[in-house]
């Protein structure tokens, strides 16, 4: 690959890869590079997740989440036609299961209309059983606009389409350093053309006019590195799966979610029909010991110290202390993991099913142990903030949103580097 660029991309997920994809779309007489660390793209976040296509019920009505979301799904449903990319329709139940429940279903129900969600309705103990017959309920959403998809196989569709227009991607680049290239001994970097070099661990060097990085994991660490403020912070919280076997894959149609629980940004244990015909019960959330470790006892000492030297993540801990035993306990124990399943589908059973896969979610924090709900964009100071950008923050649905968010990324990259 040369090494001089227009604009250079750090991180080769889903994000990234949408964003690079229409940059080179509406600039199509500038250069793009996409660096990605691992030999093959979208393997984190991007490669494990629920594959699931959002609807957007959940988003606070107004926020980004909840724009991108639903403009995301729509987006996502045409991308998959055009390019020929399997999808199902199968549609998605939220069930409340217990009276206290319904208040918190109708609020989201609203929420979901507020959002301009299609398709969506109440529908009562009867018409859940008819929609998914192994399923209790007292009353549910049904969001039939719900798919699911292979968010890997899309992101490398975004990667290929990049490509053929003339984009490069190289892997197998972990970029450790962005910094203005110093011409002058005053440290002037006046009248070059690329100013920006991003270095490797080997030593070897890229040099644009502009870096934007969608590092997921690592977004606050790729941030650090340019000079930008460590935080928000970045926390791993590893979801696992379980995996129902093949003889009981006729209790689940389509997905079947609980109500979330308001107090964590996540949305609970649920079952999930996956495009290889396998249905995947979780995942749950327990802090990770090691940002991209997808075993219980993946451990990095690094990640480790960070995390619990990290004041926001002590606080959160403190706050959430049971909670957290609880989602430990259950990720040890299948059966306690099952019991909250069997509230759904009291057929499942323990001997239903097996351990499946994980993936870690990158959560930002604030130093006060918010959770940072949002997308958030960083610049940084001095000469160097005004030609870098960077993703802190891409939660999930990110990936149902990426199309929407690559166009949103698109228009602030144009807009603060006056492409
Ligand atoms: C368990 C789980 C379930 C989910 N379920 C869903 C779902 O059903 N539907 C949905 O819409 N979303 C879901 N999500 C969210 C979605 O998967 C993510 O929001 C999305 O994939 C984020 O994409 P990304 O490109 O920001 O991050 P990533 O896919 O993690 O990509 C970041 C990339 O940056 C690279 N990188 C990092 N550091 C460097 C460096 N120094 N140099 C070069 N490259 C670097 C990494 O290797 C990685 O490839 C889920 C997420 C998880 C974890």
């Amino acid at each position: 690959f040369f090494s001089v660029y227009d604009v250079a991309i750090v991180g080769g997920g889903i994000v990234g890869l949408a964003t690079a994809r229409e940059l080179v779309l509406r600039h199509s007489n500038l250069s793009f590079i996409v660096l990605e660390k691992e030999k093959e793209l979208a393997k984190h976040q991007s490669g494990h997740n629920s594959g699931v296509i959002h609807s957007g019920i959940y988003y606070k009505p107004g926020s980004l989440k909840a724009k991108l979301c639903v403009r995301g799904a729509s987006l996502s449903y045409e991308y998959c036609d055009k390019k020929g990319i399997p999808y199902k329709k199968c549609g998605k139940l939220i069930v409340a299961v217990e009276q206290e429940e319904i208040p918190r279903l109708k609020a989201l129900y609203q929420r979901g209309q507020q959002n301009n969600v299609r398709d969506l309705k109440i529908i009562d103990a009867k018409e859940i059983q008819e929609r998914e017959p192994y399923c209790r309920g007292l009353m549910a959403i049904d969001s039939p606009y719900t798919g699911i998809v292979d968010w890997r196989q899309v992101a490398l569709t975004y990667a290929k389409e990049f490509q053929e227009v003339g984009g490069t991607v190289v892997t197998g680049f972990e970029v450790s350093d962005i910094k203005m290239v110093q011409e002058s001994p005053e440290g002037s970097t006046d009248g070059m053309e690329h100013p920006i070099a991003i270095k490797n661990s080997k030593g070897e060097e890229v040099c644009s006019r502009y870096v934007l990085t969608c590092g997921g994991l690592y977004s606050d660490r790729l941030s650090q590195i340019s000079g930008c403020s460590p935080e928000p912070r970045i926390v791993p919280f590893r979801g696992d799966y379980l995996i129902l076997k093949p003889e009981k894959h006729y209790l689940v149609k389509g997905n079947i979610y609980p109500v979330p629980d308001p107090r964590f940004p996540f949305l609970g244990v649920h079952f999930t029909p996956r495009m290889d015909g396998s249905v995947w019960l979780g995942p749950n959330a327990v802090l990770a010991f090691k940002r991209e470790g997808y075993n219980v006892y993946d451990f990095n000492a690094n990640d480790f110290v960070d995390a619990i030297s990290f004041s926001g993540l002590r606080k959160l801990l403190f706050r959430n202390i049971l909670y957290g035993m609880g989602e430990m306990y259950r990720g040890i124990f299948i059966s306690a993991q099952v019991k909250q399943l069997q509230r759904y589908i009291p057929e499942v059973t323990s001997n239903d099913v097996l351990r499946g896969p994980a993936g870690v979610r990158a959560q930002a924090l604030d130093s006060d142990g918010n959770l940072v709900d949002d997308f958030v964009f960083d610049g940084g100071f001095g000469a160097i903030g005004s030609r870098v950008l960077h993703v802190r923050n891409a939660p999930s649905p990110a990936a149902t949103s990426s199309l929407a968010i690559a166009e949103m990324i698109a228009d602030e990259v144009e807009t603060r580097f006056e492409l």
